[in-house]
């Protein structure tokens, strides 16, 4: 075998390759020329596909990266088990391996030790890294998970869990629902190329398209297309800058189902201690993302870094006093709350400057 074919990972390449197009072949053929199916029962294993396939994307999302990779909240077991269970039928890899290569992604983005980087085409970055051996058989380390005995044993029975979940378990539901092979291809084969796909796109995709608010030095971006195909992964700008924060999307309306997963699953109990940045450091990036091509000139001192020293200041002082009014007492209540008041007059005020300021600061810095 020449040396270059000696570096394909050919399990690993053969399903990638091998599933989509045996699933769908087998779906065409038996469509057209079997008759022992009812159109009812593909359109109900084509919904129970649908849903299982949101539920599979969702489950590598909060379980496999921001449990298990960031551990950026803590879930009840019975949570803990659920996306063990249903992560493995995503043929990723085990939990283990995928946060561990994570990891490895995060400490070295960009760079030739992160396997998935960018810098080595979109190609690569997308499911190129998955075919060769010097990249997707990195050494595990990943202490902290080893210890935790259901990540482990489904990494040590991976290909039992796998299976079972990814090929058997929709199968016996396609029978439930009237056609077992039906469920086999839909929900199985089909669900798991779609699932795949989604995640492959926060390493290729976010990596590429869009934004960065919060760090020109990272190739991650933040994009609500997306963040639309990634269940709320391609917010991958904050994500990158601000690992650890359970949300990717911070404000409400972005479209993170992932960070809305997790609020649902703390408001049943089954998740607690939420990690989020506090917004003053948020802010900060933000602001010195906008101002870092001007910091050389004189309009950046004179007019732009004096406003956002009082912003900053303005939003840790107003972060202070929102946690000293949880625990005031009576006397004390008012006077927090003119407070706050007073502080986010100042802090808007000190945005509208801001903003007229950022406007003309491509004419004014050159002068
Ligand atoms: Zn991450
Ligand atoms: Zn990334």
């Amino acid at each position: 075998m020449s040396k270059s074919l000696k570096k394909i990972c050919w399990s690993v390449t053969l399903f990638l390759i091998l599933n989509p197009i045996i699933s769908v072949l087998a779906l065409v053929l038996y469509l057209v020329f079997s008759n022992s199916y009812h159109l009812s029962e593909v359109l109900w294993i084509t919904l129970f596909g649908l849903v299982f396939a949101i539920l599979t994307n969702l489950s590598i999302t909060m379980g496999y990266h921001r449990l298990w990779s960031h551990k950026s909240f803590e879930a009840h077991p019975l949570l803990e088990k659920i996306l063990l269970f249903i992560s493995a039928g995503a043929f990723q890899g085990s939990a283990l391996k995928w946060a561990s290569d994570h990891r490895i992604h995060h400490r070295y983005e960009d760079t030739e030790k992160d396997p998935y980087s960018i810098n080595k085409g979109f190609w690569h970055a997308h499911m190129g890294w998955m075919m060769k051996h010097e990249t997707v058989s990195l050494p595990i380390h990943a202490p902290d998970l080893e210890k935790n005995k259901w990540v482990k044993n489904q990494h040590d029975y991976y290909g039992i869990w796998s299976i079972g979940v990814g090929y058997v378990f929709p199968m016996i539901v396609g029978a439930f629902l009237g056609n077992a092979f039906l469920g086999l291809v839909i929900a199985g084969g089909l669900r798991i190329f779609l699932t795949q796909q989604s995640t492959f796109l926060v390493n290729s995709l976010s990596h590429t398209l869009g934004n960065t608010p919060y760090s020109t030095e990272l190739t991650a971006k933040d994009s609500i297309i997306v963040a639309i195909l990634t269940h709320g992964e391609g917010y991958h700008n904050f994500h990158h800058t601000f690992q650890f924060d359970y949300r990717n999307g911070i404000k409400w309306y972005h479209w993170d189902p992932t960070k809305w997963s997790i609020q649902l699953a703390y408001v049943l109990g089954l998740a607690k201690k939420l990690k989020t940045v506090q917004f003053s450091e948020i802010l900060k990036a933000r602001l010195q993302t906008e101002t870092e091509k001007f910091y050389n000139s004189k309009f950046y001192e004179e007019k732009l870094l004096p406003v956002k020293e009082r912003i900053i200041q303005s939003q840790i002082r107003f972060e202070q006093l929102k946690s000293e009014y949880k625990t005031a007492s009576r006397e004390r209540v008012d006077i927090i709350k003119a407070e706050m008041e007073l502080t986010r007059i100042e802090l808007k005020m000190n945005m509208k400057k801001w903003s007229v300021l950022i406007k003309a600061a491509p004419q004014l810095a050159s002068i």
